[in-house]
């Protein structure tokens, strides 16, 4: 996939739709499909309403939306990680930052996309193991010093999900999945939802890589390389609008890190000098990853299904504002 030259004189945010396999429960429901990728990059929402006969959906309009790639439920991990997070791995060895975001409602599939399962391991997993691959290749590999923290912001509050108060030295990619795994049952649940990870709770990977090598003087000079790796909270609850500002929403039952992050994207792609990375412990997290000559990928995860067109709709405008 070649990347559209950006007019912006913004930072250029790449942003990716996946669309997730319609599941049982939708099936069962009689959901229809609601979502088509009519070409790799263009994805076509059609809103239905209700008739009189709930089951006869009518279909009143549609709009398309254009992204740098879009993810059909037929799409591999693999493929999903190389189109969106294999450059910036590489950009880690070269001593640059890259932060990938999954973004969308509750169940939409930004865990499995992050994270995935043992047999279909997700982007944290394929970008670790990458990681490894490439270090071993290099002529210097024994130079390389890879670390990595799992961390959960939940209502403000950062909390360590594998190893409270130090970074993990990271040897081999072998124990990633189990380590992350651990982190995810760590993740806040939500009190009236027991065993379920709460849909207000990020989780923040973040790998960084350290080397020396020598520059054309012979001097060693120390390479670092950061990638941060975020799945966000579920979107239902923050719709964040350009009017509307995160002071005048303080109070309401919003997540002041997802609407803060939105507004340092939005601020980053209209080319504004000020960021405000402050404004959230998301946001300070990920101050030194976003802008600047940081390489930045949003992958909004939808469901197919016309029983969630509403959030998708959302989820598609906020990606779209993001470009
Ligand atoms: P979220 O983290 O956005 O709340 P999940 O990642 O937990 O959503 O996905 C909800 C459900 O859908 C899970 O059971 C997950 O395994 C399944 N799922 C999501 N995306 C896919 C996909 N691309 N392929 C297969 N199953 C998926
Ligand atoms: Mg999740």
């Amino acid at each position: 996939l070649s990347l559209p030259e950006t007019e912006k004189t913004g930072n250029r945010v790449t942003v990716f739709v996946r669309v997730r396999p319609i599941s049982k429960k939708e099936k069962e429901a009689g959901s229809r499909c609601c979502v088509r990728i009519v070409n790799p990059r263009d994805v076509y929402l059609t809103e239905f309403v209700n008739t009189n006969d709930y089951l006869r959906l009518k279909r009143i309009r549609g709009r398309h939306f254009t992204f740098d790639a879009c993810f059909p439920d037929s799409a591999t991990q693999q493929e999903v990680y190389s189109t969106s997070t294999s450059e910036l791995v590489e950009g880690v060895l070269q001593g640059r930052n890259g932060t990938v975001f999954c973004y969308g409602a509750t169940g939409a599939g930004k865990t499995y996309t992050m994270l995935g399962t043992v047999e279909s391991p997700g982007v944290m997993v394929l970008a670790i193991k990458d990681l490894f691959r490439k270090i071993k290749t290099r002529s210097c590999d024994g130079n390389h010093a890879v670390h990595l923290s799992y961390l959960e912001v939940y209502n403000e509050t950062v909390r360590d999900l594998i190893s409270p108060g130090r970074s993990l030295v990271l040897r081999e990619d072998k124990q990633v999945m189990t380590l992350l795994q651990q982190g995810n049952r760590n993740r806040t649940t939500e009190p009236t939802r027991a065993n379920e990870t709460s849909s207000r709770s990020h989780a923040v990977l973040q790998v960084v890589v350290e080397y020396q090598v020598r520059d054309a003087a012979m001097n060693i000079i120390n390479s670092v390389g950061k990638l941060s790796l975020v799945d966000l909270a579920g979107s239902e609850r923050a719709l964040a609008t350009d009017q509307r500002t995160l002071r005048s929403l303080e109070g309401a039952n919003i997540n002041r890190s997802l609407l803060a992050l939105s507004c340092c994207i939005n601020a980053l792609v209209d080319g504004k000098k000020h960021i405000p990375y402050r404004n959230s412990k998301l946001t300070q997290l990920l101050k030194d990853s976003l802008g600047g000559t940081c390489s930045t990928v949003m992958i909004a995860n939808i469901s197919p299904s016309n029983l969630s067109s509403g959030e998708t709709q959302n989820t598609l405008h906020w990606a779209d504002r993001a470009k």
